[in-house]
């Protein structure tokens, strides 16, 4: 079946947009088709290009992985043991590691990890990749400690209510990618996000989109809905709900995203993106870490 290219919205693409919009544009329209024989060169490289992950969104990726599987697990009644989630963490990280290393993303581009400090030849010291293995670790421990686990094991298969996999929902004719890491229902709903990062203000925002995808999926109200953002890679994780935003908020948040998305199209029907209405971004130092960079910046090679 051939693939249809359509505009969509999620947070990520909104932050993409607001950050560089030519970045945007090798991302979402640049690199459609690039996975086709007959694809043009452009596409076939900001194909390649936008499957590279940076450090942290590795670690990110792995984690999210490694707490599935034990969530998974749990929830048919299998326990993980904490040593075998800790190996299994240092045997995705080695494994992709190596698949980065080797470039075995020649030739299968989505399967295979290709890490941007390879890709452009950066440093990377031992030490500074020990802690990343260590970080990753850590949020698998924290998994274990903040309690989680147990509040499964003492509610029904049926209050599980998704468990980390790709979904989607429609509002207002579009389709947003918006969807909870993990979400129960008990007396509330409850919808967690794992965060390897830091805290920041926008998080409120993000997690609050998962609103709109609990009304969708199984009518739940703002008023029986917490939002989790679990914070793995601190010392310490907590499990406090932070608040919402108004539904109408963060409604018009996304139509005003959309909108502008939008307008940056030459014809909305085929989602065919004017190149010229997306100009490179003025904040120079984000071109230093930016995946596009050998198709974007004059002269530069991986
Ligand atoms: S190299 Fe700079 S201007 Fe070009 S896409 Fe990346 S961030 Fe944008």
């Amino acid at each position: 079946m051939m693939l249809k290219s359509e505009l969509s919205w999620s947070y990520s693409r909104d932050r993409l947009f607001l950050e560089c919009r030519r970045a945007y544009y090798y991302h979402y329209y640049a690199s459609w088709g690039g996975w086709e024989r007959e694809a043009s060169d452009l596409s076939k490289k900001a194909y390649l290009l936008r499957n590279i992950q940076n450090l942290d969104a590795w670690i990110g990726d792995i984690v999210h992985q490694v707490i599935k599987w034990i969530l998974e697990n749990q929830i048919q009644g299998n326990t993980v043991l904490h040593d075998e989630a800790i190996n299994k963490t240092k045997q995705m990280f080695l494994k992709t590691w190596e698949q980065s290393r080797g470039k075995l993303w020649v030739n299968n581009v989505k399967h295979n990890l290709n890490l941007f400090e390879h890709y452009y030849n950066r440093e990377l010291s031992r030490g500074f990749l020990a802690e990343k293995l260590v970080k990753a670790q850590r949020s698998i421990t924290n998994i274990y400690s903040c309690g989680l686990l147990e509040t499964i094991s003492g509610l029904s298969k049926d209050c599980i209510l998704r468990v980390d996999e790709l979904d989607s929902f429609d509002f207002e004719g579009i389709k947003i990618f918006a969807v909870p890491d993990f979400a129960i229902k008990n007396e509330l709903y409850t919808l967690y996000d794992w965060k390897t990062g830091k805290p920041t203000d926008k998080d409120a925002l993000q997690l609050s989109c998962y609103t709109l995808y609990a009304h969708d999926k199984w009518k739940a109200t703002i008023d029986n809905i917490q939002l989790v953002p679990v914070y793995l890679a601190q010392e310490e994780v907590s499990l406090n709900p932070i608040k919402a935003l108004k539904t109408e908020e963060v409604k018009t948040y996304i139509r005003s995203s959309i909108s502008e998305m939008k307008s940056c199209l030459k014809d909305a029907s085929a989602n065919i993106a004017d190149i010229d209405k997306l100009p490179k971004t003025n904040d120079g130092w984000r071109c230093k870490n930016c995946r596009f960079q050998e198709i974007c910046v004059p002269g530069q090679k991986p």
